[in-house]
């Protein structure tokens, strides 16, 4: 117990300013809560220095006791404030420890891990198939000329089927070709043009990537969607050598078991052109909800590259021959998986992306 004090004439007196100045010290060297609370104790307890003070009053002289009452009353106030000071301090030193350390009994949280989307795996594993078979992946970039969207390839400015490969224009004129603007290819066969514009023959290219149709969006139409698009020129190229590559392709993807149908159709960039079915995988060709009743499903589109295509690439005439092909990345993931609704490969809902 804290004795400050003087015997007086006979009275005893205190020495509150020695009081305070070891309270001081006393409340500083504090680090822990419980420290703390042992010095209020022995200060401002029920049998604490306080009041051992108001106890010894009634001992004192007339003239002392109200002095001595009053120093005592300021000297509680100043250790209770002093407590209350170190209390915040000692609060906000936790805080900031707290921070810094590191409990390594917690559970820890496991991160999310993202994975490839269900359409890059798609022209992942086509590619991988046409690349199996001698085929090289190329690129080509989404800002086309009209040059080589349409007129490169067949289709003429006043030609009806560029209603079908409508695309976006840009404000941005086409540097090379006076009077036109630059658009955003409406399908990957400019890619083709790229390519035989750069390089002699023999080649064989596959062009993943994406392109844009002015169509408004719903479940089976999106004005942004993905083909890929296939390309062999050498001498002598046949039909029947596109068809024995494309039932390769078809078997790889679809498996052994499904037969193939090419149906005679228009392209303007190749000719003759034939669009591509094969037996539906789901029901053998007998007829169900996924092709129709049909027992076919439409794969692709294809065929001879066209003469005037290889004109308009600088070919010589009649030197080369070449087959072409492209197709659908939604559709054939929709096909394969039983996808019936095209937004939801762009809609980025995690629980239809997490399935794949
Ligand atoms: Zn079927």
């Amino acid at each position: 117990m804290f004795r400050a004090r003087t015997v007086v004439r006979g009275v005893m007196n205190w020495n509150f300013e020695e009081i305070q100045e070891t309270v001081c010290k006393e409340v500083a060297g504090v680090l822990a809560d419980q420290e703390l609370e042992a010095l209020r104790v022995k200060y401002l307890g029920r049998k604490g220095l306080i009041q051992e003070i108001y106890a010894s009053l009634p001992t004192l002289s007339n003239d002392q006791k109200p002095l001595v009452g009053k120093k005592a009353n300021e000297l509680r106030n100043e250790i209770t404030q002093l407590i209350d000071d170190r209390k915040i301090i000692l609060k906000e030193k936790q805080k900031k420890s707290s921070h810094k350390s590191i409990d390594v009994t917690i559970p820890g949280v496991s991160s999310t891990i993202g994975h490839t989307h269900i359409l890059t795996q798609t022209i992942n594993e086509i590619c991988l198939a046409f690349e199996n078979l001698g085929f090289v992946v190329a690129d080509g970039p989404e800002i086309e000329t009209e040059f080589n969207n349409f007129t490169a390839l067949n289709i003429p400015i006043d030609h009806p089927s560029r209603d079908a490969f409508d695309t976006f224009y840009l404000e941005e004129p086409d540097p090379n070709n006076k009077g036109r603007y630059l658009l955003l290819r409406s399908h990957t066969s400019p890619g083709q043009i790229r390519i035989m514009k750069d390089m002699t023959p023999p080649l064989a290219v596959i062009i993943p990537g994406k392109v844009y149709r002015p169509d408004a969006v719903d479940a089976s139409h999106s004005f942004m969607f993905h083909q890929i698009e296939g390309l062999l020129v050498d001498k002598d190229v046949k039909f029947s050598d596109l068809k024995g590559l494309l039932t390769a392709f078809c078997k790889r993807l679809f498996g052994e078991k499904i037969k193939m149908r090419f149906r005679p159709h228009f392209f303007p960039f190749t000719e003759p052109s034939a669009e591509v079915d094969i037996s539906c995988y789901i029901c053998d060709g007998k007829g169900c909800s996924v092709c129709g009743r049909k027992g076919w499903l439409e794969i692709m589109g294809c065929g001879m590259v066209h003469p005037k295509v290889f004109e308009a690439c600088g070919y010589p005439k009649g030197k080369y021959t070449g087959l072409a092909f492209g197709l659908g990345v939604e559709r054939i993931t929709m096909l394969k998986y039983g996808i019936n609704d095209i937004r939801l490969f762009f809609e980025n809902d995690q629980r239809f992306l997490n399935q794949f």
